[in-house]
């Protein structure tokens, strides 16, 4: 595994993990002919959920907030070249989107029978998809870092855990204490149980989802990392291993999670 060297690391040494995390909260998410979702404009999800539709034979639909923008930006585009229908929904209605009055009006115009899964994919199927990560590290390792937008990936790397080992998730939402009991409810949801080996990490969200700041940049442009979620989530380790956070000799494998918008 790739080693992340920085003077500023001193003894913590970081490994690099790269692993879309997508594919795998999918991965128990497409026993269903028909498929509902939500998401942003970019989002990693939808594009994912219509990658997965395309390759499984799945018809899926993605609801996307606000109003549509024509040309379409190349992630949607890619989605739709998938085979996904794109549909929109207001930004008040789409802060309900979770509520059963939106749900129920979304069943109503696209069959009883369609699998909704929530924004970003995050519910007990994908929590044990993400629990098989842990398993695919070929290193000895104590801790797992991760980004953490719904806390989903966090919930299953934990769940997949060795006795013994920690995950540290970095929040990329500004605000983001939901996800302290988000990822106790996803495993309880998943497991009937939740674990204590892990906790989130809320200060280094940059200003909030998708927001970056000067720093930040030109940290993204030194390591050329994505900007949304993994920068954040490196610039946490390096910060902390500088604190004196890690004990010496702690050695972190880091999840790169994601991969390069497609081009048009
Ligand atoms: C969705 C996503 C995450 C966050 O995953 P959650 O399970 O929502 O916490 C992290 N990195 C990338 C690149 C993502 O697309």
């Amino acid at each position: 595994m790739e080693e992340l060297l920085d003077p500023g690391l001193g003894r913590v040494r970081v490994f690099l993990k790269h692993d879309d995390n997508k594919p795998r909260k999918l991965k128990y998410n497409l026993g269903h002919p028909r498929l509902l979702t939500f998401g942003g404009a970019y989002s990693n999800h939808i594009r994912a959920v219509a990658e997965a539709g395309r390759r499984h034979g799945i018809e899926t639909i993605g609801v996307i907030r606000g109003e549509e923008h024509l040309p379409l930006n190349p992630s949607l585009a890619h989605a739709v070249a998938c085979g996904m229908t794109i549909t929109y929904l207001d930004r008040a209605s789409y802060r309900l989107k979770h509520t059963e009055e939106v749900l129920a009006g979304l069943r109503a115009r696209w069959g009883q029978d369609i699998a909704i899964l929530p924004e970003g994919g995050s519910n007990a199927a994908a929590v044990r998809g993400c629990a098989e990560l842990p398993g695919e590290i070929g290193t000895d390792y104590d801790v797992i870092c991760c980004p953490a937008g719904t806390g989903g990936t966090l919930a299953g790397i934990s769940a997949g855990l060795p006795e013994g080992k920690r995950a540290l998730g970095f929040a990329v939402l500004k605000g983001a204490g939901f996800l302290n009991g988000e990822v106790a409810r996803l495993q309880q949801e998943a497991y009937g149980r939740t674990w204590a080996n892990w906790s989130v990490n809320l200060d280094y969200h940059f200003g909030g989802y998708a927001k970056s700041t000067p720093t930040l940049d030109r940290f993204i442009a030194k390591f050329r990392v994505e900007g949304v979620y993994v920068a954040k989530m490196l610039y946490g380790i390096l910060d902390l291993a500088r604190q004196d956070a890690f004990a010496p000799g702690t050695r972190i494998v880091a999840v790169i999670t994601g991969r390069p918008l497609p081009r048009l």
